[in-house]
């Protein structure tokens, strides 16, 4: 396969970590060019420094470390405001003036297409509809990144999701021998991301999983310390071997494929 570049557009820096590290790691290994752009610096995210604009900066420099360990050829940020969480989920009241989720879309869109453009990316991965769960800038996520692919013309479009059978079944058993915290309810797992059968590409990502870890652990303003109730603390104390089952695949929904349809490589051409 000819040397591609593969864009992958994120929220918050640590999503790319959760999400796509695994691919990032195997498209770089594989000699493709690998972008990584993401909204947000994430300065509203859960850490034990106060949400600004130093846990931004602290924030992006984890990004760029992480970028490192996978690969990455090229990491921007288009300096959106985190949009935050509301405690119950949701848009949360009180939000920065450029909070991504109030970005115009068409503006928006615009500049991550000039990215697309530049790089003469044949892929984009962004998530699916409903923003994997639910967080307002990852459903912003979607609409800004459908729109630019559209605007650049950009071939090939995944939403990277998780399909939640496997996850909800392991989280379940793995919570029998290990004590989450109270906070960490595997229920709200069941009704995010997107079931088995509309997920067109399971990557296998197994040869990655250390970068993967390694990738989700630069991220230590999410990982450590705390309450130990962020998903990132939670997942990196989950065992080599478990950790090789539940992240050695990463999962991608192709709209214009036939849903059902089973695609192993990312850029696996279509009609194939
Ligand atoms: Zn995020």
């Amino acid at each position: 396969m000819p040397p591609r570049t593969a864009v992958f557009f994120h929220a918050h820096p640590d999503d790319e970590a959760l999400l796509t590290a695994g691919t990032m790691a195997m498209l770089a290994a594989e000699g493709h060019r690998v972008v990584l752009v993401v909204a947000t610096a994430g300065e509203r995210g859960l850490a034990d420094m106060e949400p600004g604009e130093e846990l931004g900066r602290t924030r992006l420099k984890e990004l760029y470390e992480s970028a490192a360990l996978l690969g990455c050829a090229r990491v921007e940020c288009l300096g959106y405001g985190d949009s935050g969480l509301s405690p119950k989920g949701g848009v949360a009241d009180e939000r920065p003036d450029n909070a991504f989720i109030d970005a115009d879309t068409e503006q928006a869109a615009g500049r991550l297409a000039d990215i697309l453009r530049e790089e003469e990316a044949e892929l984009l991965s962004i998530y699916d509809p409903a923003g994997g769960y639910g967080h307002p800038d990852h459903v912003q996520v979607h609409r800004v990144g459908r729109r630019a692919a559209e605007l650049a013309g950009t071939p090939i479009v995944l939403e990277a999701t998780v399909d939640r059978d496997p996850l909800v079944r392991l989280l379940r058993l793995a919570g029998k021998v290990y004590r989450f915290p109270p906070e960490f309810d595997v229920r709200t797992f069941e009704s995010a991301y997107s079931p088995g059968e509309v997920i067109t590409h399971r990557v296998n990502v197994r040869k990655y999983t250390r970068q993967k870890r390694a990738a989700m652990a630069a991220h230590a303003s999410q990982a450590k310390g705390g309450d130990g109730d962020r998903t990132l603390a939670v997942l990196l104390k989950v065992p080599g071997p478990l950790y090789r089952l539940v992240f050695g695949t990463e999962w991608f929904v192709r709209r214009d494929v036939p849903p059902g349809t089973r695609l192993r490589h990312p850029l696996d051409p279509w009609p194939s």
